[in-house]
């Protein structure tokens, strides 16, 4: 590829490009400093130009361009990926999408809107009119629609309404990557090619997701005397009908001694709850059941107002940890639904330094049990061993620590990605060197 497409696109002031280094470090990053392999592999990986199209044309100028000077398109959400999803490891454009993001539309419990819209604002806006997202990721303040749909897996809501695998979204509007840039709407089933498949294969421009009915969530921090303890009641709570909830996050002590807002009890094992106001009941008999002692609970109508118990969820727990401890990186896992409470046993018994986070979710109406442990990076050696013997015990590992599509766990066939990739992407310029030319799936 030569510079000329730099001189053409220069030439283009109304499109408010930006070239200077600064930007170009900052629109170039994401979170996948959480792996110092990342760090090390992703080095100099830098956009040369970053765009941030507001409108349909914009949007549709600049795919036309890239695809006719045949340069490499990385779209970016708001950057908060941790696997350097949205690192343009080839340079070219940066398709920055976050100003690209409107509220369309709210009716009937469905919610239209652009893809770089906010899910912290698409929340509010929904609560406002009665209803609240189905899942969102923790980081939903910053992260839009888009970027979770195509990089992310679920988070808070996960427990009642499952991942982004469970019909959350209805309608999807995708543009190709051609010198005409096609409009291709989908609907249903249609949409899960694009789910998690890190926008190698098309643009989301507009999504249309369900909406769940609003709840009125009060949070909970519960203490108990071991994380064995804390677990057991985390998997009751999960499978107990009785108690609405929106968010399990269970943490085995030290991790607690992070979160530092929360001024929690030393040497506790804690679990972080959201649960609906009417199961208060329930979920203090539970609560008393396992011997367990209430730390915090927030009124419901401090919900979303100030620090929640959320912010220190899912990947935000290692958010926290890292604060405290650069070193400390994270393992993503999944469990045997069975054998969990054994697996997690073996795994303290042979690695007793990595520290337990364990997220209550679900699945294609299954409980799904996944791990977001923390340890001190060594070595890759080290990394690998432990994810070895891991899944030797029957625990699946979602390797957090490569930006290769799949061996991070694509969930799609790769051949029907290629195949969809081919059409819509015909010169292979979306997202390069993320999706492998592996035939098997
Ligand atoms: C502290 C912390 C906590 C987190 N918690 C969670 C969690 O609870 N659950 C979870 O699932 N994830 C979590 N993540 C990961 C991440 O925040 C989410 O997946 C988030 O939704 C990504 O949104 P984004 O806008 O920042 O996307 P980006 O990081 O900008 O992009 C993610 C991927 O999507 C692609 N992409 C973005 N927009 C489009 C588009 N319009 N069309 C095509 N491709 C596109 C990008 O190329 C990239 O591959 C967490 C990360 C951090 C740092």
């Amino acid at each position: 590829m030569s510079d000329n497409w730099k001189t053409k696109l220069q030439n283009q002031p109304h499109l408010g490009l930006l070239w200077d280094e600064a930007s170009r470090i900052k629109y170039s990053m994401d979170y996948h400093h959480f792996s110092p392999i990342l760090v090390r592999d992703l080095q100099g990986s830098l956009g040369e130009c970053i765009a941030s199209p507001t409108t349909e044309e914009e949007l549709d100028e600049l795919l036309a361009f890239a695809a006719r000077e045949k340069v490499p398109v990385t779209v970016r959400g708001n950057g908060t990926g941790n696997y350097g999803q949205c690192v343009p490891v080839t340079g070219g454009l940066v398709l920055n999408l976050s100003k690209y993001n409107k509220i369309l539309e709210t009716s009937d419990g469905i919610m239209r809107v652009q893809a770089g819209a906010r899910l912290g604002k698409m929340e509010s806006t929904a609560r406002r009119a009665g209803y609240e997202l189905r899942t969102m990721p923790s980081t939903f303040q910053s992260a839009t629609i888009g970027g979770f749909l195509c990089g992310g897996f679920g988070g808070i809501g996960s427990i009642r309404w499952g991942t982004i695998w469970d019909g959350l979204v209805t309608y999807l509007k995708i543009k190709t990557v051609e010198p005409v840039p096609r409009t291709i709407e989908l609907y249903g089933s249609e949409v899960r090619p694009y789910l998690h498949t890190y926008g190698t294969i098309g643009i989301l421009a507009e999504v249309g997701i369900n909406l769940a009915p609003r709840m009125e969530w009060m949070q909970w921090a519960v203490a108990f005397n071991s994380f064995a303890d804390a677990f057991r009641f985390g998997r009751e709570a999960a499978e107990a009908a009785d108690i609405d909830k929106r968010l399990i996050s269970v943490h085995e002590w030290p991790i607690p001694a992070c979160f530092e807002p929360l001024k929690l009890e030393p040497d506790q094992a804690v679990v972080l709850m959201e649960a609906d106001e009417q199961s208060e009941e329930q979920l203090r008999a539970l609560i008393t059941a396992h011997q367990g002692s209430v730390a915090l609970k927030v009124a419901a109508d401090r919900y979303h107002k100030g620090v929640g118990v959320s912010d220190f969820s899912w990947n935000h727990t290692t958010l926290w940890a890292r604060k405290q401890n650069p070193d400390l990186t994270y393992l993503q896992l999944g469990f045997d639904n069975a054998r969990a409470g054994e697996q997690l046993a073996l795994m303290k018994q042979e690695h007793p330094e990595v520290m337990n986070h364990i997220e209550f979710a679900s699945q294609g109406g299954e409980l799904l049990i996944s791990g977001l442990p923390l340890l001190a990076y060594k070595s890759d050696e080290q990394i690998n061993g432990i994810i070895r013997r891991y899944e030797e015990m029957g625990v699946s590992v979602s390797n957090p620590h490569t930006w290769d599509l799949d061996e991070g766990g694509r969930s799609y066939s790769n051949e029907k990605l290629w195949a969809i990739k081919r059409s819509q992407d015909p010169y292979e310029l979306l997202n390069q060197k993320k999706l492998k030319q592996a035939t098997t799936g």
